[in-house]
Formats: structure tokens, sequence, C-alpha cells
């Protein structure tokens, strides 16, 4: 059985969480790449975070989740699983990373500000640094080069077990978010390089309109 059709059989163990969230876990696990015990842990706090606030997987770009795990620490693919069950994707500039390195998101709507933090409770944080998955990690093995029966089974009941049990919900409140610039919908060719660059990331140098790096200007 090759990776994908893995990664389809055991998304099978989502089915209880309603209809469609099996599919939105094969996704996620294709493009994550390996099962691990962090994704599917941001897959459900992500999931849930909806749930709460009465939303849906985001189709356009009107929430933003605040993940609070970062960068050089043991399971930075919670923010994976975050970003793939609600919708809140890197390229739509939707996900922040606070960097505390604990396992919660903060999910919040930009029309109205409406929040809610959602994180695993410590048992669910615990029993994963405590498999055979995390001990294999440590000593250097890659992901994806880790024997999948050693966490298999964890995977399947994270990804099934009610949400009460390993997820801690907060009181809904309102996020104040700050504004921002309305995105640019022209482009322009860099007079140097010649490359198509977004209007509002030109620069001008000696009379001529160049992007960033031809400027040699700070970001
Ligand atoms: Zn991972
Ligand atoms: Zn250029």
């Amino acid at each position: 059985m090759n990776r994908f059709e893995y990664f389809k059989e055991i998304s099978g163990s989502a089915s209880v969480l309603g209809e469609g969230w099996d599919r939105v876990l094969e996704a996620s696990l294709i493009v994550h790449g390996h099962l691990c015990g962090a994704m599917p842990l941001g897959f459900r706090v992500g999931r849930l975070a909806l749930k709460v606030l009465g939303t849906e997987r985001e189709p356009n770009m009107s929430k933003v989740a605040f993940v609070e795990t970062g960068v050089f620490h043991a399971a930075g693919c919670f923010a994976d699983g975050v970003q793939f069950a609600t919708g809140c994707t890197y390229g739509k500039d939707l996900i922040k990373k606070l960097d505390y390195g604990k396992w919660a998101v903060t999910l919040a709507l930009k029309k109205d500000g409406k929040a809610v933090r959602v994180s695993v409770r410590p048992e669910a944080v615990e029993a994963m640094f405590a498999g055979k998955f995390m001990s294999e990690r440590k000593r250097g093995v890659p992901p994806a080069e880790v024997n999948p029966e050693f966490i298999l089974e964890g995977f399947k009941k994270t990804i099934s077990r009610p949400d009460e049990e390993i997820l801690e919900v907060s009181k809904i409140f309102t996020y104040n978010f700050s504004p921002t610039p309305k995105p640019s919908f022209n482009i322009v060719k860099c007079e140097v390089c010649g490359e198509m660059t977004a209007e509002n990331k030109m620069r001008i140098k000696e009379g001529k309109k160049v992007c960033l790096p031809c400027s040699e200007y700070g970001v």
C-alpha cells in the first residue's frame, strides 16, 4: 500500500467527527506528509474552535487562527493541524504563530472579533510526549521514517475521542483586530529584473519602479 492509500485508510477514524471530516483529515495527511502526534491534536483544536463559534471551515479570508506553538520545539506540526482543519492557511495569511510553545489556538472572526481559545488538556500533551513516536523523534529519526505502528494507535485515538476528553474551551470573547491595508490587485513589471510584482510592494529607486530585492531597501 502506498503512503496516500494508507492515509485514506486511517482517515476513516475521523468519520465520528461528522460528515466530511474524514476527507479533510485525509487531505491534511497528504499535505502534511506523515503520521505524527501533534498534527491531529491541532486538527481537533481547530475543528472544535469552528464548532464553538458556529462557523464553517474558512473558504475565504474571514477569520484568523492565532496558534500558540512556534519554532524550535518538538511539536510544530500542531500548527498544520490547525490550518488544515480551520482553512486558515499560511497562503491566505490567516494563521499567526504566537510562539509560546503551548498547544492552543485562538480563532477569531474578522467581522466582529468573536473569538474562542481552545487548548489541549495537559494529559493529552503528556501522553503524546510519553509515546514511542516521540522517543524516536528525540533520538533524531525523521517523522516519516518512524515505524507508523508506533503512532497509529495514538493517532486514531486522538482523532476519534470526544472533544471534552482531550480539549479545553474558553468563554467566547472579543478579539480586537488592528486595521490592515486592503490587498493590491495591481501588478507592475520591475524595471531592473523584469519580474511581475504586486504594486504595493514596489519601490522607486533612481527614478525607476523596482521590486524590493532590486531596490536593496528593507521590507
Ligand atoms: Zn507532523
Ligand atoms: Zn526586480
